[in-house]
């Protein structure tokens, strides 16, 4: 059976946004993956209480986002583990779920650029193939080679943006799909105004 390419997105998804499925979306088809799963990290009791989304809220966001897209997934690894996510555990997680996967874990320019720092760096390489998306604002500082860097369609929207907004009564239709809106909408979500 030849091996499935498996792409994997880590995020609070706090909401989920355009710019994520846009990277996710690109990078699938520039590495021929079969699928990408946006992986949802677990509850962090410090950030729910100012203003962030409960974890069922962002789980279920990412759910209806993805709803459409055959190629797009949402894994609960991280939220099933719970505790502090940390990407060696959700790499190390999914290869035992999906072990004839070949994962490639993929990030914007600014969670990579301190992957250095991360629990476990030199493991976490071993674990998967690591592919930086380019994100606006950020520049991309690797020049290791260790990453692939993939050309995402820069979209200058971020899960902080997303929460302001709503805070301040401003748009956000079409910086999320919109059944993410409307889910913010029925849930009164992010409404405080508070962005961390
Ligand atoms: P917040 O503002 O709350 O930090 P965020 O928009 O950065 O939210 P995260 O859930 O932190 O979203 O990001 C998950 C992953 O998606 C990270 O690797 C991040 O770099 C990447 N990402 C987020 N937004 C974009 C974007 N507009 N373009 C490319 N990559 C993005
Ligand atoms: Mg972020």
């Amino acid at each position: 059976m030849p091996d499935l390419r498996v792409g994997v997105l880590g995020g609070t998804f706090d909401p989920i946004h355009h710019g994520h499925l846009a990277a996710a979306s690109e990078v699938r088809a520039a590495l021929d993956l079969d699928r990408v799963l946006l992986v949802p990290t677990a509850a962090q009791p410090f950030k729910d209480a100012h203003g962030h989304a409960p974890v069922e809220h962002r789980l279920a966001m990412c759910r209806r986002a993805v709803a459409e897209d055959p190629y797009l997934e949402v894994s609960t690894v991280d939220i099933d583990r719970g505790g502090t996510t940390y990407t060696v555990d959700t790499l190390a997680d999914l290869q035992s779920q999906q072990p004839e996967a070949r994962l490639f874990f993929i990030a914007g320019a600014d969670a990579l650029a301190r992957l250095s720092e991360w629990r476990d760096a030199d493991r976490l390489l071993e674990l998967a193939t690591f592919v930086a998306v380019t994100r606006p604002g950020h520049v991309m500082t690797d020049s290791s080679g260790a990453f692939a860097v993939v050309e995402a369609p820069a979209l200058d929207v971020s899960s902080t943006d997303v929460r302001r907004r709503v805070g301040e009564g401003r748009p956000i239709r079409y910086l999320v799909p919109h059944a993410v809106a409307d889910y913010i909408e029925e849930h009164d979500l992010y409404s405080g105004g508070r962005d961390d």
